[in-house]
């Protein structure tokens, strides 16, 4: 039985007094439950507090990108050594809009993957067409590029723990979802796909999300869906009382 995950992804907003109060809030209510897991994928300077106000809480701390060496001469740069010491669980890596603005490619996002896996992070690897490729009927071929680079050379197990985030990119900040059928299809596309890699078992243990102006309007029909996990989800995950509405909706 996979475990429901309901990842928010802030993206570049809120000060850190804002993320307090979220956090704070989120602490206090979000539901408790076996059956899902509820993850903030926050900016790196507000992680601290996050993981001190949600320590003893089931709610987990993520971070949105980092590098894939431990240490060295990359200005800027966050690496998996830092994150895993301040108490991190998950990193997001890949988003589409790392691709587009900042030059990820499947190739950057493996080594990433890689060395999430090394210093015990959980991965949550987001993969996703543009309109163009849609409309070319090229979405599963791209989705299965993207999904195969990323998982290389990882262990059975590795894959296994890893969560792949099927945001479809003319879906993302643009209030137009997939009909959950849709989405539900590539999803299902990308288990077979683990699967010819691994084997059954370990495509059946993969969870799989769904991301794209996600809201507590359309995430039950989304999760009716037999191989959608759970979402990842930016701009309904930014206030707490949606968020809330979101990870209820999981449980
Ligand atoms: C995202 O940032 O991963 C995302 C899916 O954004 P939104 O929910 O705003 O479409």
């Amino acid at each position: 039985m996979r475990k429901r995950v309901i990842a928010g992804n802030w993206k570049m907003n809120k000060v850190l007094s804002e993320a307090n109060d979220f956090i704070e809030e989120v602490a206090e209510k979000a539901p408790q439950s076996e059956k899902s897991e509820a993850v903030v994928c926050a900016p790196f300077p507000f992680l601290p507090s996050l993981l001190e106000k949600t320590k003893g809480t089931d709610i987990k701390i993520g971070a949105q990108n980092m590098h894939h060496e431990d240490k060295g001469a990359f200005t800027g740069e966050v690496s998996p050594v830092m994150l895993k010491d301040l108490g991190v669980s998950h990193v997001v890596l890949g988003h589409s809009e790392r691709r587009e603005h900042f030059a990820e490619t499947d190739e950057s996002v493996n080594k990433k993957v890689h060395a999430a896996f090394n210093h015990q992070l959980t991965p949550i690897v987001c993969v996703g067409e543009t309109l163009e490729q849609r409309e070319a009927d090229e979405t599963k071929d791209h989705v299965e590029k993207q999904v195969t680079k990323a998982v290389e050379g990882l262990s059975d197990d590795q894959v296994a723990s890893t969560i792949i985030a099927y945001e479809p990119i003319w879906a993302i900040g643009t209030g137009k979802t997939a009909s959950s059928e849709e989405a539900n299809e590539v999803c299902t596309h990308i288990r077979n796909v683990v699967g010819k890699i691994t084997s059954q078992e370990t495509a059946d243990q993969v969870v799989i999300q769904y991301g794209g102006s996600v809201k507590p309007a359309n995430i039950d029909e989304l999760l009716s869906q037999s191989d959608i996990d759970g979402a990842l989800v930016g701009g309904a995950s930014v206030e707490a009382d949606s968020y809330l509405q979101l990870v209820e909706a999981g449980t």
